[in-house]
């Protein structure tokens, strides 16, 4: 199948409220044209130079994700035009991306990152860090971020049991949090091999790659 035939596919599987990222890292700019002529308009990237090389040669009404794991030095380079950055998991980086994004006199939209799977590698922050961040008198003082959700990944195991109780824990935090935090309104979760799972349990953002680019 085609790449506009994939799209069809998967977004005829996504109910209204659910967002479509197409993830199209290590994907020629071609491919991405071909999504992109097909009308998709989001695109996630995990490398920064990749993400800005493609930014230069394609048109300008696309949305940008970065949903890698983004160095604080590197975040001068894609602040200039990331429209939502899906994996801060500190402080710190909260503080460069500001920093950054007041010199374009832009807000920039991200999500915090937080991790549910077993494996220990993951990135991510525990519930206690998260609430640390929104009590730190330092986050209050961030006017060029907006916190708008939260992102997570599941274990790559098969054990679908296992993944639906890490999206069930991410779904609860996100709940929890929501109610003292009205800006919170995207849960970023699930990908091609567990988007279905990932819309049940609660993920109003899906981001899916090798099911509309092929394997990686
Ligand atoms: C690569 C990647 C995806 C997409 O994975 P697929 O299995 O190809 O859909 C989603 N989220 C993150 C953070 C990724 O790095």
């Amino acid at each position: 199948m085609s790449i506009a035939q994939n799209l069809t596919e998967i977004k005829s599987q996504l109910p209204a409220h659910v967002t479509l990222v197409a993830v199209s890292k290590t994907k020629p700019v071609s491919d991405l044209m071909e999504a992109y002529n097909a009308g998709q308009r989001i695109f996630g990237e995990n490398y920064v130079q990749e993400l800005v090389d493609k930014y230069e040669q394609m048109p300008k009404d696309i949305q940008w994700h970065f949903i890698g794991h983004l160095q604080s030095r590197k975040a001068k380079l894609i602040a200039p035009f990331v429209s939502l950055i899906h994996g801060v998991d500190s402080l710190k980086l909260l503080e460069e991306i500001n920093k950054q994004a007041k010199k374009h006199n832009r807000i920039i939209d991200c999500l915090l990152q937080v991790h549910i799977a077993e494996e220990e590698t993951k990135f991510g922050l525990n519930e206690e860090e998260l609430k640390e961040i929104f009590t730190s008198e330092n986050f209050k003082n961030l006017g060029n971020i907006k916190i708008v959700g939260l992102m997570g990944m599941a274990t790559f195991t098969d054990n679908q049991s296992l993944i639906e109780k890490e999206f069930k824990l991410l779904k609860a935090i996100f709940d929890k949090l929501q109610v003292s935090n009205s800006l919170l309104q995207t849960l970023s979760m699930g990908m091609s091999g567990d988007f279905q799972l990932a819309i049940s349990c609660g993920s109003t953002m899906v981001r899916i790659g090798s099911s509309i680019f092929g394997g990686r």
